[in-house]
């Protein structure tokens, strides 16, 4: 694949004869679409497949096992730090004022995991509250 740039990077003119990229706009998908709804009304939507009973978060259309299509339910369960890491610098390499905590935030019983910046003493295993449901999302230790 190639494709013609304008000199800026980011700046995607097009496709080489065959498409005009800076014409589309990307969705998120039927199942995206649902999360990230649920998300604006504070509520983590996963994919739930009626075969097996496996919950995906985010929400995924179809179950990865089974091949059927997963319902849409609210996850409720415990979301807790599976693995973190600390970060130092900004991504220009700058030096932040104070080092910030990014965990996958997991819900017991589901497969998968979100991206979530930490506040407090991040561990493995904690339970964290969910402040601010957006991606990555903000959440606090327990
Ligand atoms: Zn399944």
């Amino acid at each position: 694949m190639s494709w013609d740039k304008i000199g800026i990077e980011d700046k995607l003119l097009s496709w080489h004869e065959i498409m005009e990229a800076e014409e589309y706009v990307y969705t998120v998908g039927v199942a995206g679409e649902e999360f990230f709804n649920g998300l604006k009304q504070k509520k983590i939507i996963g994919g739930k497949c009626p075969r097996c009973g496996r919950i995906y978060v985010p929400a995924r259309l179809y179950c990865e096992e089974c091949f059927v299509k997963n319902d849409f339910v609210e996850v409720t369960s415990r979301p807790y730090i599976d693995t973190y890491t600390v970060i130092y610098k900004d991504d220009e390499g700058n030096k932040l004022e104070k080092p910030q905590v990014i965990a996958l935030i997991r819900f017991e019983g589901t497969h998968g995991g979100l991206l979530g910046y930490v506040e407090g003493e991040a561990n493995i295993g904690k339970e964290v509250e969910i402040l601010e449901y957006k991606i990555p999302l903000i959440v606090r230790v327990k």
